[in-house]
């Protein structure tokens, strides 16, 4: 049997030279993600900004400091959990990636999301929201945990939205929170 991860660290290197979309113009390194390949949760961002492009490392910039925070707050650490983006090369100024790119770059999540088989998958912000669950918003859906295909997903704010509006730190925390005890098995899927 092919070892996860095997079929990660193949995703990995296909989406180092991927040209599917024009994102692989403005990039300098393309970012596949990262985490230990037993992770039983993943994260799933926007898209890589300066800092991950100049690295080919997830959340390593003022958002990834954030995030950092809030994993801490919810009793998780960065060890424990896989993180990825919607996509994987940097868009131009940081804009939400279009739809055209995240569909492109969908069957790289597609198949870490297999590979992995990760108990909860955490959506970080509306582009990963929409990616999943195009007619959810986000105002409604957060910290809500969605069940679909064998799978359980909990959508929360993007950390960089907690920049520009400190007062989603409370939320934020309080569905990671939830996620933590959803590891922990302490709440069933529906509460
Ligand atoms: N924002 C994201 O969505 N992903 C990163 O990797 C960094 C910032
Ligand atoms: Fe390929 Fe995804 Fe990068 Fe586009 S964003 S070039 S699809 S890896």
């Amino acid at each position: 049997m092919i070892q996860s991860d095997s079929l990660l660290e193949n995703v990995a290197k296909e989406v180092r030279v991927c040209k599917k979309c024009g994102l692989w113009r403005n990039r300098k390194n393309a970012v596949p993600g990262e985490g230990p390949y037993g992770s039983r949760v993943m994260l799933v961002g926007e898209a890589p900004g300066r800092r991950e492009d100049e690295s080919g490392r997830p959340f390593v910039g003022s958002a990834g400091k954030k995030l950092d925070g809030i994993l801490k707050s919810a009793g998780l650490s960065r060890d424990e959990v896989f993180i990825t983006n919607v996509v994987k090369c940097r868009t131009p100024e940081n804009r939400p990636p279009s739809k055209l790119a995240a569909k492109r770059c969908s069957p790289y999540l597609r198949r870490q999301i297999e590979a992995l088989n990760p108990s909860l998958v955490l959506l970080l912000g509306v582009s990963a929201l929409s990616r999943f669950f195009p007619s959810r918003e986000i105002s409604t859906s957060h910290g809500e945990v969605i069940d679909e295909g064998g799978r359980r997903f909990l959508p929360t704010y993007h950390p960089a939205a907690i920049i520009y509006n400190p007062s989603l730190k409370k939320v934020v925390n309080r569905d990671l929170r939830k996620a933590r005890r959803l590891m922990s098995r302490q709440v069933s899927p529906r509460s």
